[in-house]
């Protein structure tokens, strides 16, 4: 594609009867894509990775220049989105993920006897994915939700973000051509370059079945009040918002006050705050080392700049929300890092302090500030500290710094904290979301608009699937990982057993 007809495509609004074509695709292509052979959709997932691969360099250039991000960043990122796809394609070929349940049946069983009840799971048909502005390729096109969704076996209607418009080109290229190489069903996936307005027609049209959304509180709140008012409701994984607590135990503290501030710090401004997971507020009691470490992480901030921000729009609600912070009586600066003269649009990091009481009675400092910006409470003693962790909303992370001293001393901190987010962690910065089997990326409202799930990891593809059972049915009609040979050679549950063996 020339650099003429990139930015053409990239920028060229659709029109509604353009996008509804699309989407009454995407439905057909479902009937077909649903049923095909799991080695097919193996295939094609792999060969979209390969696809990506071999335009690294292109796709570097390109989103270096939409989102400023550092091109080390940006590889690296296409290094996790590759391996991503890798590892939903390897949980294909493997197959149990499907959860195959079989309960035998006993027509001696009195009084009535026990039908033959056999579940998995099964697609629930074309998802609109809203990719994130500050992950252009892990959180995008090719993304966890596309390809959690692909990989269940339904189409994608992705509404490419206005962030990075020339790499979704590209990245979506990159999908058409291994759809087109895999022999996939026509509109298996389509890039949709709409305007708000039209996306919510999207999302409420008849034959879309699921969102994923990674974006705003606002964003998320609406599409996803828009999905529910629906004559046929159907479910939005919205991921929002998170301040991602930090505790900071005494103990801790006392031994390590540098290390602990290097951690966060680092953590607070990597990638000038851009992250979902950054650690916005962190809480300790008072005490002489909650001050030596605040000296620290002042200190080691007051060295930090950042590189422009990913749109003029996030700088904007940056700049606005920092200046509303400095307005705040009770909020002290802590520290503010350097601002780089040289270029534009970029953050100057910051850090507050407030008392625990102050904090417990303005519920703005529970907002997130999206940046490098946190704010540190000082709680004066143990109950305040709990007070504190009990009233904080839903979060994707929470985190303790602690020692096996602390760990004895604020138990109670970590039974709260469990109903808090979706991801814990002890003496880790939340930075960093592993993409693995056991990963959650998710958490209580506000933090997504549903608890039960993850947008990260293998388990997102059930997102998009959705159990049935097949009572008495036929062989011939039953799906191959329900059939009494286990040809497919997975784990299914038999009569409450967990087992590879034939019936
Ligand atoms: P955003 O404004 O929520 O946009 C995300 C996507 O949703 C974009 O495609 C956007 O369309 C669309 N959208 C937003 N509001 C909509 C609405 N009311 N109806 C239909 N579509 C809507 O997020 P952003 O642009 O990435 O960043 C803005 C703020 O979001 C940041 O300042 C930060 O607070 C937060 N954020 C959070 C995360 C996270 O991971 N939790 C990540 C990034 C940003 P357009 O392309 O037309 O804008």
């Amino acid at each position: 594609m020339t650099d003429k007809t990139l930015k053409e495509t990239a920028r060229t609004t659709m029109e509604w009867g353009e996008v509804e074509k699309y989407i009454k695709q995407a439905a057909n292509a479902f009937e077909t894509y649903r049923l095909c052979p799991k080695s097919r959709r193996v295939n094609f997932l792999r060969q979209i990775a390969r696809e990506i691969d071999a335009i690294r360099a292109d796709l570097v250039e390109t989103s270096h220049r939409e989102t400023h991000l550092p091109e080390g960043r940006l590889n690296g990122e296409i290094d996790r989105t590759i391996n991503q796809i890798h590892l939903f394609a390897t949980m294909l070929e493997e197959g149990s993920w499907v959860n195959a349940i079989i309960d035998t049946a006993n027509p001696q069983r009195t009084p009535v006897p026990k039908p033959d009840i056999r579940q998995m799971q099964l697609p629930i048909g074309p998802v609109c994915v809203f990719g994130a502005s500050n992950f252009p390729f892990a959180f995008s096109v090719a993304g966890g939700d596309t390809i959690s969704a692909l990989a269940a076996g339904c189409p994608v209607l992705y509404k490419a973000h206005s962030a990075h418009p020339e790499t979704s080109v590209l990245v979506s290229g990159c999908i058409e051509r291994a759809a087109g190489q895999m022999n996939m069903p026509n509109g298996i996936f389509a890039a949709l370059v709409v305007t708000r307005e039209v996306s919510v027609q999207v999302i409420t049209h008849p034959s879309v079945t699921a969102v994923a959304f990674t974006g705003s509180f606002s964003g998320g709140k609406a599409l996803y009040d828009a999905a529910v008012r629906r004559p046929v409701p159907i479910p939005v994984y919205a991921e929002m918002g998170s301040i991602n607590p930090v505790f900071l135990l005494p103990d801790r503290l006392k031994h390590h006050a540098d290390a602990t501030a290097a951690g966060l710090v680092a953590s607070n401004t990597m990638g000038a705050g851009q992250f979902c997971t950054n650690p916005g507020l962190m809480v300790m009691l008072q005490s002489p080392e909650t001050e030596q470490f605040l000296a620290a992480y002042g200190k080691q901030l007051a060295e930090q700049t950042c590189h422009t921000m990913l749109t003029p729009g996030i700088y904007g609600a940056y700049s606005a929300g920092i200046k509303h912070l400095k307005s705040i009586g009770e909020l002290h600066i802590l520290a503010e890092g350097k601002k780089d003269k040289l270029l534009s649009d970029t953050a100057v990091p910051i850090a507050f302090r407030v008392s625990g009481t102050d904090f417990l009675r303005n519920s703005a400092l529970r907002d997130e500030y999206f940046g490098p910006a946190s704010i540190h409470v000082i709680a004066e003693d143990n109950a305040e500290l709990l007070e504190i962790a009990n009233m904080l909303d839903g979060q994707l992370t929470a985190g303790v710094w602690c020692t096996d001293d602390d760990i004895e001393s604020f138990s109670p901190l970590f039974r709260i904290l469990e109903r808090k987010a979706g991801r814990l962690m002890i003496n880790g910065a939340p930075t960093g979301v592993e993409v693995c089997h056991a990963m959650v990326h998710g958490g209580p409202f506000p933090a997504t608009t549903d608890a039960r799930s993850t947008s990260v990891g293998t388990q997102a593809i059930y997102r998009f699937t959705r159990p049935v059972s097949f009572q008495n049915y036929p062989e011939k009609l039953l799906p191959v990982e329900l059939r009494g040979d286990n040809g497919s050679d997975i784990w299914r549950k038999v009569d409450g057993e967990l087992t590879k063996k034939s019936l």
